[in-house]
């Protein structure tokens, strides 16, 4: 098999915001430096609507330390805490600064969102849309740059060199790519696309993780997914589609079958993992609506409010009933964000010299349970950290051809359905490592997992690209299957 061969400073392994977050930096402080960005499209970062600063001038970055720390029970790196709430403010006056303009109210304050397990408003957002107009501002200063290439490539293995990192494979089109680089950048999100029922598209099945932990780095946190708790199952055509909760400290109220509130008139509401708990236990306790969730009742809120403050999810959903005291959708728990991941440190540097990581990809941040606005945080805050390091990082480039050909040759080719390998990984977790975990499950789970590595090893897909996925999407998954109080 033919390999391509790239040389470049720096591989970026995604394109989602904490990626190009990094690459921005980097061209700032080191221009000098080449870099690549890989990506196979289908980021999570397009969805973010908003993020944490302490803007309100009661609020501080001790109590936003607080709150965050309390939502992941104390699991939480304190150090990792304390860099994303101190820097917080500046992301978000930075991000103003790069043409992003936070919504205001008429008294020229902030429009700021409160998310549940935060002891303030703090959510600062571009209309419901901040996510996509900071990619495309990044993406097209970037394409500015003749320093930078940006690659539709999947990246399957990372190659270590003398204790350092010296490169990756890829694959393009179909064809082989060795890249020899001295740094990585790790920004490839969450593994949320494994699970069958989950927010996100198929291309995020947490293959950095695999990654890492096969070049000898450790990861932290794993059992620890978030599941977005309101996730529409009912009408179909809306299937996946997620209902923003802070909509419920607006009117808005969980309903089931038999017509109790999901969540008890003059109860604190709790992060969205509690929010979860206590949804898959009303449909447990037999009150499911019929699609195995609970009413998500949208009369409670003032429409013209809904109508102005939720524009986007009033287009979409307002059509869903005539009259407008009968809106209501169905919904259930779907898994979200990846809590857990590779473990770095405030710079996000890892143990192993030359690779680095940043937003969804990393753990410890979160701990436990991740308030909304901290992702969106979060891959600013060390998207940003990682690009200072990387671009402070100096070592030699070392040629990986060799290795890439001689890993490749020893990748077995059969007529396997990598597709039914996925799909089996998907309704693994979807039944054992979901919201509610037992022992029993979880050793289901994982000899389901290793039956399906059997399978995959015994039949392997035709094209080698394939196996590497499977292979990387397994060993994830054995990661997020895991007991989980
Ligand atoms: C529906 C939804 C709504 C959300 N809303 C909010 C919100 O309002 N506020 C908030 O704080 N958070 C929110 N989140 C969470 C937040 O969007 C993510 O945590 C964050 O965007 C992750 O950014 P990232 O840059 O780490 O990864 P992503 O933006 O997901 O980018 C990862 C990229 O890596 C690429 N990639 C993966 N593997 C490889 C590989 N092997 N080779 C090459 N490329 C690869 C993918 O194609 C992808 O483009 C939301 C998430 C979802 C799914």
């Amino acid at each position: 098999m033919g390999i391509s061969s790239v040389k470049s400073d720096v591989l970026i392994v995604g394109g989602g915001l904490s990626g190009l977050k990094a690459a921005l930096t980097i061209t700032e402080l080191a221009p000098e430096k080449k870099l690549v960005i890989a990506d196979l499209g289908g980021c999570a970062s397009t969805e973010v609507m908003g993020l944490c600063a302490p803007m309100d001038s009661k609020d501080s970055v001790d109590c936003f330390v607080e709150d965050t720390m309390r939502a992941g029970n104390g699991e939480n790196d304190p150090a990792l805490v304390r860099r994303l709430c101190s820097d917080a403010k500046d992301i978000a006056k930075s991000l103003e600064s790069d043409g992003i303009k936070f919504d205001r109210k008429c008294d020229g304050s902030y429009d700021m969102l409160r998310s549940l397990g935060s002891s303030f408003h703090r959510v600062v957002h571009y209309k419901t849309v901040t996510g996509k107009a900071a990619i495309e501002k990044y993406r097209t200063e970037l394409k500015k740059c003749p320093q930078v290439e940006f690659r539709k490539s999947r990246i399957v293995k990372l190659f270590v060199k003398g204790g350092r990192i010296a490169g990756a494979l890829g694959f393009e089109n179909g064809g082989a790519v060795a890249y020899s680089v001295p740094g990585v950048i790790l920004t490839t999100g969450g593994a949320a696309g494994l699970y069958g029922f989950s927010t996100w598209t198929k291309s995020l099945q947490g293959s950095g993780y695999a990654l890492a932990l096969d070049a000898g780095v450790e990861l932290t946190g794993m059992k620890r997914v978030q599941f977005e708790p309101c996730v529409t199952v009912y009408p179909e055509k809306f299937r996946g589609f997620p209902i923003i909760t802070t909509m419920l400290f607006e009117g808005a109220k969980l309903i089931d079958s038999r017509g109790r509130e999901v969540l008890k008139p003059g109860v604190s509401m709790p992060a969205k993992r509690g929010l979860a708990e206590l949804i898959t236990a009303a449909v447990a306790d037999g009150g499911d609506c019929g699609h195995g969730g609970v009413w998500f009742d949208f009369s409670g809120v003032e429409e013209s409010i809904f109508k102005s403050k939720y524009p986007e999810y009033y287009k979409k959903l307002r059509p869903v009933s005539a009259d407008y005291k009968n809106l209501r959708v169905e919904v259930k728990p779907a898994a979200h964000t990846t809590l857990g991941g590779i473990k770095i440190s405030s710079d996000a540097s890892t143990s192993l010299p030359g690779l680095f990581a940043a937003g969804e990809a990393c753990g410890g941040i979160h701990g436990r349970d991740r308030i909304g606005g901290n992702a969106g945080l979060e891959i600013f805050v060390f998207g940003r950290a990682a690009g200072i390091s990387a671009a402070a990082y100096k070592a030699s480039n070392q040629d990986i051809g060799a290795e890439c050909e001689t890993f490749l040759k020893n990748i077995p080719e059969g007529d396997g359905s990598a597709m039914a390998i996925l799909k089996g990984i998907g309704e693994l977790l979807d039944t054992y490592a979901g919201v509610h975990r037992s022992e029993a499950g979880i050793a289901k789970c994982a000899e389901g997992l290793k039956n399906l590595k059997i399978k995959l090893e015994n039949n392997p897909p035709a094209k080698k690209e394939d196996f590497l996925i499977c292979l990387n999407a397994l060993s994830t998954a054995e990661q997020l299957a895991q007991i989980a109080d």
